[in-house]
């Protein structure tokens, strides 16, 4: 069983729920694994096991198929009215922002995030989602069409959910991203598998009792915990599922996108990044500097749209480098519980080791560390804020995706926007960029230019439910949030009567 070096700072709600013996939800029922199996969960600050979790696997995953199969096929959620559904998803909401902060302590605990953090935008922003998508619920609509075949017709369309949703998330903002799935699926009608990430189940198996109450019919929402092999792939392959939503890594992408071949499911790809965070010389350098290290150091670089190649203009690039390697240099590292945190370790092991081989590949192809590139902390997998200079585009650090608190500094000399978008565009991501500049006109051309999903002029990070996110080139397929998020869980029909 659970060993419980629980952290003396966990209220006692939190220290509660992790002594609870941890099952998944399938089929409106809280079940261990068929096989028994469970995996440990670790605490990132301390590496010691909070809980355990099941192992779910092929059996698991048929088995929350089916029941999704039969919440779809014969139960009542696309049969529902859509104002019944949306208030489901409401209370959802509402039970969410009651244990705001129980949920914020299990996210700080679990990813390793300062609790500051969970607190002000990780569960308000999923509470937020819910009700943004509950609206919708009531708003998805067809169109009347105006034919030009020879005869006399009427033709509308049906919008109509595409039916049984497998989702598969990663660790970065865990209980946001179960939020961003979930909530447009669920607005649609449709009837969701939701595969958590092993580093970082808790909060989501903590939703899967909130969703119990708030009265969502059985087999609706299904919440697996295990491994991407175990679980993800059975998942993604499973025949009796319509459609895949998959966030992560562009390795594992390409596995999903094979692996949905086989009854030639949907699939939407929320993917990696490397965005160019671009600093012009005439923006306001104070917010530059600010701006463009929040860009990458928040959560700890682990962001899909981080800044993490910061491009600056040669007059300012001493400046603007030393700035960003001050605010780095005095970041307070620290487990998340503890209030003087303001990074805290990353997510495992694993990532630890990532991020770290990632720093001395800078170095071996002759990048120079401005601030940072150690390791913080004799325990845990803290890693230094890190600056790194005199980068180019064929670095691996510069090239590839490092999800740790790691910027490339590079400068620019161009006056022209052209040449200085094709530098920042020289990657094979196109998930989010941002501008920092006092010149409308330069913003608006480099909104034009840069191929990216996202384009933040003089901010970074700005996330809200309206707004779609996504990726251009290699960064996806669809789009999250937003109105545009509906169409990765609907089919239009198009019907046509002879009058
Ligand atoms: P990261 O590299 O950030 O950990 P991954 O892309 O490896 O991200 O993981 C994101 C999610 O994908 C996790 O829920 C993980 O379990 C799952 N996953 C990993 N491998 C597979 C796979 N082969 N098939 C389906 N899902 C997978």
């Amino acid at each position: 069983m659970a060993t419980l070096p629980i952290d003396s700072r966990v209220s006692a709600r939190t220290a509660d729920f992790l002594t609870q013996s941890q099952r998944m939800f399938v089929d409106g029922r809280f079940v261990a694994a068929a096989s028994g199996k469970t995996f440990p969960v670790y605490n990132p600050a301390t590496g010691e096991i909070l809980t355990h979790v099941p192992e779910a696997e092929a059996e698991d995953v048929d088995r929350a198929v089916r029941a999704a199969r039969r919440a779809f096929d014969e139960g009542p959620w696309p049969r529902m009215t859509p104002s019944a559904r949306g208030r489901i998803m409401w209370k959802l909401a509402d039970l969410l922002e009651e244990n705001l902060e129980e949920f914020a302590e299990l996210e700080s605990i679990d990813n390793g995030k300062p609790l500051s953090v969970a607190r002000a935008a990780d569960i308000p922003l999923a509470v937020d989602m819910f009700r943004y998508m509950a609206g919708w619920a009531t708003k998805i609509s067809g169109s009347t069409l105006s034919l030009s075949f020879p005869g006399d017709f009427h033709s509308y369309t049906l919008r109509e959910p595409v039916g049984v949703v497998a989702q598969i998330i990663p660790w970065n903002f865990p209980l946001l991203m179960a939020a961003w799935k979930l909530a447009p699926a669920l607005a649609t009608g449709c009837c969701v598998i939701l595969k958590l990430a092993e580093q970082t189940p808790l909060t989501s198996l903590r939703l899967a009792q909130l969703v119990h109450e708030a009265g969502f019919p059985d087999g609706v929402i299904n919440i697996l915990t295990g491994f991407g092999e175990g679980a993800g792939a059975p998942l993604a392959a499973h025949d009796g599922v319509d459609k895949v939503a998959f966030t992560g890594s562009n390795e594992v992408g390409r596995m999903i996108v094979k692996a949905a071949a086989g009854n030639l499911k949907k699939v939407s790809l929320e993917l990696g990044g490397k965005s160019p965070a671009i600093v012009f010389p005439d923006a306001d350098l104070d917010r530059a500097i600010a701006g463009t290290a929040s860009a990458i150091f928040f959560n700890h670089g682990q962001c899909c749209c981080a800044g993490s190649r910061l491009f600056v203009h040669e007059r300012i690039y001493d400046r603007v480098v030393e700035g960003v390697s001050n605010i780095a240099a005095g970041i307070k590292l620290a487990p998340g519980l503890d209030p003087s945190c303001e990074m805290g370790p990353l997510v495992s092991e694993e990532q630890f080791q990532r991020v770290t081989s990632y720093i001395q590949s800078g170095v071996d192809q002759g990048a120079k560390v401005a601030v940072g590139g150690g390791v913080g902390g004799d325990r845990g997998y803290f890693v230094q804020p890190t600056v790194l200079t005199n980068t180019n585009p064929r670095m691996k650090v510069v090239s590839e995706e490092i999800f740790g608190p790691v910027v490339c500094a590079q400068s620019f000399s161009d006056a022209d926007l052209d040449a200085v978008a094709l530098q920042a565009n020289e990657s094979i991501y196109g998930l989010a960029s941002s501008i920092w500049t006092n010149d409308l006109s330069t913003a608006h051309k480099m909104a034009k230019r840069i191929r990216s999903g996202t384009v933040w002029i003089n901010c970074h990070n700005v996330f809200d439910a309206s707004l779609p996110f996504g990726g251009y080139k290699q960064s996806g397929w669809g789009r999250e949030m937003g109105e545009e998020v509906l169409n990765n869980y609907l089919e239009t029909k198009a019907v046509t009567v002879a009058l």
